[in-house]
């Protein structure tokens, strides 16, 4: 349920009308904007009696939430969220470039990686060191090590670093890291979500391959209901019957998100497509549909790559996406 107030409400009535509504037990989370303030209540609303509410003299309209996901709902916070992460903001207009390997492989590929990209424009640096793989036979990733050098990195370029979690038990691992990444695999790792709900860090969480919009929004609730609100949602392509992509990109998820949630929305399309061929043309599509961030997989020698070398730019292929995804960009805003 949310409480829209009337303009003009003091910080005095408005915190009467917070206590009086914690006291009925609920959880009251309160958005304010420069033209309206609206309060989003959480727990069992049903002993709420909306006509006594909506007669208060500073409120203006009580309506019932009927979506699953609260804190993630744009009605119950009508600005979209801003995610601050080292220094580069998105979402709100802020608009980030997350480009770099699959995975780090050694201090010199990820550091001329890193190099490349940011020569390019890129503002955020991407890198697995922990590899969800269908085969347990493939790299597995550097793990621990991954994680140093990607701060190496960091520290040679300044660009802040998002990288992979695959178990809670590794989060220490993660303290210097700027954003964490729940993969596709493990979007509906509830306990995982949880976890990463307790803590300050900004989360990169991807569609699952065969997840619902709204099944990722309950994921992202998960993690706001910790206390956790800096989350960036991901639409990274779905599996269909199509097999000439790697995976189908959802274009419209950029919409849809935009409309339901007030969290930014990235798109990847390298791992949508699968092809390095088709990642270009689709950077442009998301960037032309108001995306707030591109995930673009680089690497300084695709055909060499331990892990999705196929779906890799080159950093000349990656400087030309970058320079006409900013042209793009200015046109639409
Ligand atoms: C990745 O970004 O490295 C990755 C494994 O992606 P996804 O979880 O979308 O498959
Ligand atoms: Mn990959």
């Amino acid at each position: 349920m949310i409480a829209i107030l009337k303009h003009g409400t003091t910080p005095e009535q408005m915190q009467h009308l917070v206590d009086w509504l914690k006291h009925m037990n609920l959880d009251v989370h309160i958005s304010e904007g420069a033209e309206v303030t609206v309060l989003g209540l959480i727990g069992d609303t049903s002993r709420v009696d909306m006509e006594l509410l909506k007669s208060l003299e500073m409120v203006e309209t009580v309506k019932r939430v009927s979506e699953p996901f609260k804190q993630a709902n744009r009605k119950f916070h009508p600005k979209d969220t801003i995610v601050e992460a080292g220094g580069v903001r998105i979402g709100g207009g802020y608009f980030a470039m997350i480009a770099g390997p699959c995975s780090v492989e050694s201090e010199e590929q990820i550091i001329e990686v890193a190099q490349a990209v940011k020569a390019s424009g890129a503002n955020i640096l991407r890198g697995g060191a922990f590899k969800p793989r269908t085969s347990p036979y493939a790299f597995q990733g550097m793990k621990g090590e991954g994680i140093k050098l990607l701060l190496k990195a960091k520290e040679a370029t300044g660009l802040p670093i998002v990288t992979e979690i695959m178990n809670i038990s590794t989060l220490d691992l993660f303290a210097d890291v700027d954003i964490i990444q729940v993969g596709a695999r493990n979007m509906q790792n509830f306990d995982l979500l949880k976890e990463l709900g307790k803590t300050k860090k900004p989360i990169l969480l991807k569609r699952g391959l065969a997840n619902t919009l709204q099944e990722l929004l309950m994921s992202a609730e998960y993690i706001m209901s910790e206390g956790n609100e800096q989350i960036i949602l991901c639409e990274r392509g779905i599996r269909t019957f199509e097999t000439a992509t790697r995976n189908t990109l959802d274009l419209s998820a950029v919409s849809v998100l935009h409309n339901l949630t007030h969290l930014p929305v990235v798109v990847d399309p390298s791992h949508a497509t699968g092809k390095a061929n088709l990642v270009a043309p689709m950077a442009y599509a998301a960037a032309a549909c108001g995306a707030d961030a591109i995930m673009v997989e680089v690497h300084n020698n695709p055909s060499c790559a331990l892990c999705d070398g196929a779906q890799s730019l080159t950093p000349p292929q990656f400087d030309e996406l970058s320079r006409k995804v900013r042209r793009i960009r200015e046109a639409i805003v």
